[in-house]
């Protein structure tokens, strides 16, 4: 009798993660690059999904219309050979894999990039800020925990918005536990993948991008948390060694 196909979860972060651009600050830098400008002096101040939000909001403010912010993200880039990793990971008989794509982004850049790229099949879930357009064209952002709500309290530094950690535990608890996972992997790149890293297993891996911030504190051994990572990390930089490791280490 052939034996059970090993279940796999498969999670990634979204921008410079699966998506080789960062959403947030793409559709700036294609529509109105002044504002690209502002969003950077007003990280300095304000909570990250808040300053997008207000960027926004200006940027309807000047005239832009739901159209163009379409129109900017239909031009983002995802690398194919990421597209196909994926794609023939999920596609393979030898084992079972669940998609999840667990970003800082937000739902209308997810979606409509997904949807130009012919991706969205390929997710079983998305857990992401909330966001909609206005009939008048704004795109109203939102934080995924709600800050007039209970908070999240999460203590290795997850933004106020949402802990990646803590949807990952909640996301696990709905798909029957850690224990219905022979293995986890997950594809990360920023300092908020961090936390959801600590919650990996032994056997599980983490597919760290090259140079970037999560890199960057994993190789400082000395940096908080970092001794309290279980799983395996293993290094990536272009795409194509994402799909490499997919198919030869999976
Ligand atoms: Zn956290």
């Amino acid at each position: 009798m052939a034996s059970a196909p090993r279940r796999i979860a498969l999670i990634t972060d979204y921008d410079w993660s699966y998506a080789d651009q960062d959403t947030d600050r793409y559709v700036f830098e294609v529509l109105a690059p002044h504002l690209r400008s502002s969003l950077r002096e007003g990280k300095k101040t304000t909570q990250w999904t808040d300053n997008c939000a207000e960027h926004l909001r200006r940027l309807h403010a000047e005239g832009f219309t739901q159209k163009d912010v379409e129109a900017a993200l239909h031009t983002l880039p995802i690398h194919p050979a990421q597209r196909r990793g994926f794609r023939n990971t999920k596609e393979r008989k030898d084992i079972q894999t669940t998609i999840l794509c667990l970003s800082n982004s937000n739902s209308v850049y997810i979606d409509t990039i997904m949807k130009h790229q012919n991706d969205a099949d390929l997710f079983d879930e998305v857990i992401t800020n909330p966001a909609s357009f206005r009939e008048d064209g704004l795109l109203e952002l939102r934080r995924r925990v709600d800050p007039n709500g209970p908070q999240h309290g999460c203590k290795v530094g997850c933004s106020p918005n949402m802990c990646k950690g803590a949807e990952l535990e909640a996301w696990m608890e709905r798909h029957g536990g850690w224990d219905s996972f022979d293995r986890v992997v997950y594809v990360g790149d920023g300092a908020n993948d961090l936390c959801p890293i600590l919650h990996l297993r032994k056997q599980d891996v983490a597919l760290v991008r090259l140079y970037r911030e999560l890199y960057r504190r994993l190789q400082d051994s000395a940096a908080a948390h970092v001794s309290d990572v279980k799983c395996e990390t293993a290094p990536w930089g272009g795409a194509w060694e994402v799909e490499k490791w997919l198919k030869e280490e999976l």
